[in-house]
């Protein structure tokens, strides 16, 4: 079955790989419903772009993902959903015991908790319309640690527990869920650590890419929006109709480590 038509709800999609996500599924014909917490005169341009490039439907609805009650308006609002991307995330980077507790608490709810309150809302419509593809971008940080990242491993591993309970609770369906664990990708979230790792080891920003930044990635190299917004629509399409409740490594070969 061909994804066209098809209409995909993806949080957190206004920016880095989430749009990419947008773009790649608007121009395989995928009705899209972008989302963030904002709701700006670029927020709504940024729906009328891809629907002009695309010939797709595309629209933006607002939904803060830190609050139950929106990430499950948020499907209710886009009346269909029968592609799922749980994309919206954050970062905060401290030791546990210096970790502050508001910013733990958003990393769970917006990492973690909204993809159950999704998942939870849009299921319901999947069994209805007889198809549907849950995927969840965790990270690398869903398989591997690494310091000073508590809450983000901690909600990224929760994800990945989460998405390979869903594949059995849909195994016996024509859904699938699936979780992608992205290695480094260029976006804002990580474009924003950049300064602070180089002034916190003392070395210039490319040494910081490098030296600390890549250090975990055997490629060397950044995993692109591309890469990820093309694993994505592998997963919707029905190559994959028997891949459920696993996980998908995009990282340069971290996870092999
Ligand atoms: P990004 O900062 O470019 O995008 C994050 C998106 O989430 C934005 O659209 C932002 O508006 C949205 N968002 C943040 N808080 C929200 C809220 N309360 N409600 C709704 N939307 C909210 O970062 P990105 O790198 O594109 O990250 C996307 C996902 O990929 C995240 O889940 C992130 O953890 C994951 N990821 C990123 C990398 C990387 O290296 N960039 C690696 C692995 C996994």
């Amino acid at each position: 079955m061909s994804v066209k038509g098809k209409t995909a709800v993806i949080t957190g999609s206004n920016s880095g790989i989430g749009l990419g996500i947008a773009e790649e599924l608007a121009r395989a014909g995928v009705n899209v419903v972008l989302n963030s917490f904002t709701d700006s005169d670029e927020d709504h341009a940024l729906a009328r772009r891809i629907a002009e490039e695309t010939g797709s439907q595309v629209r933006y609805i607002k939904a803060d993902m830190s609050k139950p009650e929106e990430c499950r308006a948020l499907i209710g609002q886009a009346g269909a959903c029968d592609i799922l991307i749980n994309n919206a995330g954050i970062q905060h980077v401290a030791p546990i015991d210096e970790f502050p507790q508001d910013k733990w608490d958003a990393i769970i709810a917006i990492n973690m908790n909204s993809a159950f309150h999704t998942t939870a809302a849009a299921l319901p419509l999947m069994r209805e319309a007889g198809w549907g593809r849950i995927v969840n971008i965790a990270s690398a940080h869903g398989l591997r640690a690494s310091p000073y990242k508590a809450a983000y491993v901690t909600a990224k591993h929760g994800v990945v527990g989460m998405t390979k309970t869903v594949g059995l609770e849909t195994a016996k369906e024509p859904i699938t869920c699936n979780a992608v664990c992205p290695g480094y990708v260029l976006t804002p979230l990580v474009e924003a650590q950049i300064p602070d790792t180089a002034k916190q080891y003392g070395i210039s920003e490319d040494a910081a890419i490098e030296e600390v930044i890549l250090a975990k990635q055997p490629s060397k190299e950044f995993v692109t929006v591309e890469q990820l917004a093309g694993t994505v629509l592998y997963l919707c399409s029905d190559a994959a109709a028997q891949v459920t409740g696993t996980t998908i490594s995009v990282d340069g070969g971290w996870s092999a480590q």
